[in-house]
């Protein structure tokens, strides 16, 4: 729904949030810009300009980085305009290909057995070794198991309960998380469980709504939301490995009736872990294993404010973290922003990927499966992209 008025107004169109909006630094257009944005969501909401094309191509261009809201000293609630617009704009400008971009976000992604049925296709083509026609952000994919239609998938996974358990954590399976980046989910339980945390899956959750919420499919968003609200109940902790879901699962006093009850005890896991380091219920280790280039997916640096806790579990797995943007600028990933907004998203990630090339390094820390699928399309063959609790797990086994 369109923003209210009171979000409206809380910009003071001081433009201090310009110079860290990725479309605005590309193209130095204003309505490319937070505050031209927040302008034209206001011309909709008085009735001065209409809810048309232009200003669907407007919202549409726009990353959802929230670059802008970090950098606001009005604390305005970008995000939560984004998506409310953009929710407005699917009633008003009802696209062919906004149509398909919610029924992939807001349905496909969440047909398990569907996106099983592909990824093993994938991981069958990538073993024959005929990726050729895949385009290449498929191409490039860590490589995918083939046949893994039935099993392999974190969901209803139970561990053992420890004598005196922790606390109980409801680990966030996703949709592309666990069909592509089931390692992520291994290394997340192994920590957990090594902490003393019964960690379970349960099978009724969905998809976290997060891609659906942001491209305007907000009923599907709610609805997954809901039913999320009742997987995850009984749980200490509900934890996600992917910043993206572990942003949106925070949010969730917007989407559900009785979602404050998972907001409040949502983790990303790096905060997660961090914090068991910092507490002593998890090792560090001296061993020097060399220097690592960070990358900060949006939705942790600026969703969510977190940029302490990876490097914490990188310095404990033995790495040296190495900055690569003071500035924390999207890669361009975006969720479907990289497939719709391919232009854009590739001079954001060309631009990121020499960032990382200038520091010679050839391991990349990211904690979101976006930005890895975009690092790696741009960085190519000789690179290793890998979630910091990945490297803190290895190192722990
Ligand atoms: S920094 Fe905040 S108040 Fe200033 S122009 Fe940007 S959105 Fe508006
Ligand atoms: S969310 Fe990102 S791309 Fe969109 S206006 Fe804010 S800074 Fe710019």
């Amino acid at each position: 729904m369109n923003p209210t008025q009171a979000q409206l107004d809380a910009c003071v169109t001081c433009g201090l949030c310009l110079p860290h909006c990725p479309t605005f630094r590309l193209t130095g257009d204003e309505v490319a810009s937070p505050r031209g944005r927040i302008a034209a969501m206001g011309a909709i909401a008085t009735g001065a300009l209409p809810s048309d094309e232009t200003y669907a191509e407007m919202m549409s261009f726009c990353l959802g980085c929230l670059a802008c809201e970090a950098a606001c000293p009005s604390l305005i609630p970008y995000g939560e305009m984004l998506v409310g617009a953009r929710e407005q704009l699917a009633k008003d400008q009802p696209s062919l290909a906004g149509r398909l971009r919610r029924l992939l976000a807001g349905r496909i992604l969440n047909m398990k057995w569907l996106l099983a049925l592909v990824t093993s296709g994938i991981g069958i083509l990538q073993k024959l070794r005929v990726v050729g026609f895949l385009p290449k952000r498929l191409r490039l994919m860590r490589g995918l198991r083939p046949l893994r239609v039935f099993p392999h998938s974190v969901l209803g996974v139970r561990d053992h309960t420890p004598a005196e358990p922790a606390g109980s954590v409801a680990l966030l399976a996703g949709c592309v998380m666990d069909e592509w980046f089931p390692e992520v989910h291994d290394a997340t339980r192994g920590v957990l469980q090594m902490a003393g945390f019964q960690v379970h899956s349960p099978e009724r959750q969905q998809c976290c709504g997060a891609l659906a919420a942001h491209e305007g499919a907000g009923e599907e968003a709610r609805r997954m939301a809901q039913r999320n609200v009742s997987a995850f109940s009984g749980y200490d902790y509900v934890v996600a490995d992917a910043a993206g879901c572990s942003a949106h699962l925070k949010e969730y006093n917007q989407w559900a009736e009785g979602g404050e009850s998972v907001a409040e005890r949502a983790r990303d896991v790096t905060e997660f872990v961090a914090a068991l380091i910092d507490r002593g219920l998890l090792p560090t280790f001296a061993e020097a294993r060399g220097p690592v280039a960070m990358q900060d997916p949006c939705h942790l640096r600026h969703g969510q404010r977190i940029t302490a806790a990876p490097r914490r579990l990188v310095r404990a797995a033995g790495y040296t973290p190495v900055e690569i943007d003071q500035d924390g600028l999207c890669c361009g990933a975006a969720g479907l922003y990289m497939v719709y907004e391919h232009e854009t998203a590739d001079e954001l990630g060309a631009s990121k990927a020499a960032e990382i090339q200038a520091t010679g390094l050839t391991t990349v820390v990211s904690a979101n499966p976006g930005c890895e699928i975009q690092l790696r399309s741009h960085l190519g063959k000789g690179y290793r992209i890998v979630h910091p609790i990945e490297l803190y797990w290895e190192s722990l086994s």
